[in-house]
């Protein structure tokens, strides 16, 4: 019997195995395909934009110099990773098509959005995330068994058990991270609920004859949009109330009618070597668990992948329950702490959703939608509009509802550095939470000793303490409680019994 029994390595399965292998628990991670390696995953189509705010869940684990250099990512933070005032960001993405100009983004808006190594976001391969998570995960003790499909799910009091033909795996708990298709989703009873889609999108490692006639970049068109941004890769969406039907052949005639009927032109496919189809269906679970049972990444929410956000947000439901479900594994969770893996998630999901229906609402080809494309274009062209849409496209807007007004409470921890050059990010490795504290007379060490085990203490002044006297950063790099000047012992115990339970006898 496994603590843990994961059902799927794709990105979001492996960064959770991670999180509880680092976390002590024992782990299997069943995956369907025998192979990890598939040309859907790699250049050009597993192309995929990771947001800050994964970039830094990875950097927090020490994989993010190993995701970069993978990636071909060479353009370093260098000096300005070294800065304790915001700078300018880069690269923040586009809405609906319409292209951000980072240098419009009022920084001095997103105080809490600090320089460091995982500032901005960057583009990656699905097949290189997979690699540098598999990797490891299996140097934290996680077995990973391929060519299992689970088909089957039972649940006991105390256990719950995934069927793939003969076999049963048996775990305190399973996490279902089968993706959009998920069965573990339908097999456990989660509720599925949404909308359906308007369009049909599609991607391809294409050859036209004639590519001139296309433009470069993002295109909206009357008729729905295509994308070039590589040369030889080609995305584009078509309008058709997601009619086109994914047990088809995707052939060159249907992609090239498309194309053409999408771009307005009158360009020629000469070779389409990989396609795939998706569509912009919106769908969320109700709850994020049932039972022994619990969903993470595409099992719980699906939509479009305009903006990308899909990875993004599933690498953030892995980094917010892998601590968690350790926690109870080990028998040193706080009453009710798993159930708030949906509290916090489950909204953050829905927003999403609705993050890629407004894209959807303004590129439809009818003038109304197109009349208020041009407004959305006009707003995000503003500091205040350009500024909105860095802190969305970020991740910097994501905030937990924690039940305190302190505007850092629930957000991710800005990387605070202290003067010894010491950085949270260097301290959240082992996946332990973190108590800063930035105080002359370091009033908290005594009271963080009662967690020693769950919880590092660092001590002394900050480059940039953005006026705190202490934080408590919980293991997956959310602010649980920040201090005055003065910090209060008392609520800083609070704090720590809320988030980790009883001190340490
Ligand atoms: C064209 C396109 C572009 C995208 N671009 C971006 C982007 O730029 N940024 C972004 O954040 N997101 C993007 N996304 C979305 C992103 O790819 C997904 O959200 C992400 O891959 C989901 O990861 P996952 O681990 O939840 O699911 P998946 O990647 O689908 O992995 C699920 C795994 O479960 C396995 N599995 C399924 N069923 C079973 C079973 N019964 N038993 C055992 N194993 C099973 C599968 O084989 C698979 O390995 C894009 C999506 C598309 C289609």
């Amino acid at each position: 019997m496994h603590d843990v029994v994961i059902v799927g390595a794709g990105p979001v399965g492996l960064f959770l195995a991670c999180e509880l292998g680092l976390a002590g628990c024992s782990v299997l991670v069943l995956e369907r395909e025998p192979d990890s390696r598939s040309p859907f995953k790699g250049r050009l189509l597993g192309m995929r934009g990771l947001s800050a705010a994964s970039a830094e869940a990875f950097h927090r684990r020490g994989m993010l110099h190993q995701l970069r250099t993978a990636s071909g990512v060479h353009d370093d933070p260098g000096a300005d990773a070294e800065a304790h005032e915001p700078t300018a960001l880069r690269g923040v993405g586009h809405f609906a098509g319409i292209r951000l100009d980072p240098d419009r983004v009022d920084v001095a808006a997103l105080p809490y959005h600090l320089p460091g190594q995982a500032r901005d976001g960057m583009p990656t391969y699905l097949e290189v995330v997979e690699r540098v998570l598999a990797e490891q995960a299996s140097r934290l003790g996680v077995e990973i068994r391929r060519g299992v499909t689970v088909s089957a799910l039972t649940q006991h009091e105390e256990s719950a058990v995934a069927h793939a033909g003969e076999h049963a795996y048996a775990a305190r708990w399973v996490v279902g991270c089968d993706g959009g298709r998920s069965a573990v989703r339908g097999l456990a009873g989660f509720a599925f609920v949404g909308t359906e889609p308007q369009f049909t999108g599609y991607s391809m490692q294409a050859t036209a004859t004639d590519a001139e006639k296309l433009g470069s970049g993002i295109n909206l068109t009357p008729t729905g949009m295509y994308l070039q941004m590589v040369a030889g890769h080609i995305a584009m969406v078509d309008f058709d109330g997601g009619a086109f039907d994914r047990s088809q052949q995707l052939t060159r005639d249907h992609l090239q009618a498309v194309l053409r009927r999408v771009s307005g032109t009158d360009v020629t496919l000469s070779e389409v070597r990989l396609a795939s189809s998706f569509t912009d269906r919106a769908m969320q679970t109700t709850t994020y668990r049932r039972g022994r049972v619990l969903l993470a990444g595409d099992a719980a929410h699906i939509h479009s992948p305009l903006g990308g956000q899909g990875l993004n947000t599933g690498i953030g439901d892995a980094m917010n329950l892998g601590w968690k479900l350790a926690a109870t594994v080990h028998g040193q969770a706080p009453d009710g702490l798993l159930d708030t893996y949906t509290r916090e998630r489950h909204p953050i999901g829905a927003k999403v959703l609705d993050w890629s229906r407004a894209q959807v609402a303004i590129m439809r080809p009818d003038p109304h939608c197109q009349a208020i494309q041009g407004v959305m274009r006009d707003l995000i062209g503003t500091r205040d509009g350009a500024t909105y849409m860095a802190e969305r496209l970020s991740g910097v807007s994501i905030r937990y509802d924690l039940g305190s007004e302190h505007p850092l409470v629930g957000r991710s921890a800005p990387d605070l550095c202290l003067e010894d050059g010491t950085r949270l990010s260097d301290l959240m490795r082992d996946g332990r939470g973190v108590a800063l504290d930035f105080s002359t007379d370091r009033c908290l060490r005594d009271a963080a000793k009662g967690w020693e085990s769950r919880m590092r203490y660092a001590a002394g002044p900050a480059e940039n303490d953005l006026g705190l006297g202490a934080v408590l950063v919980r293991p997956d790099g959310v602010v649980a409680w920040a201090g005055e000047r003065t910090p209060e012992r008392e609520a800083f115990e609070q704090a720590a019994v809320q988030w980790f339970g009883d001190p340490d006898s």
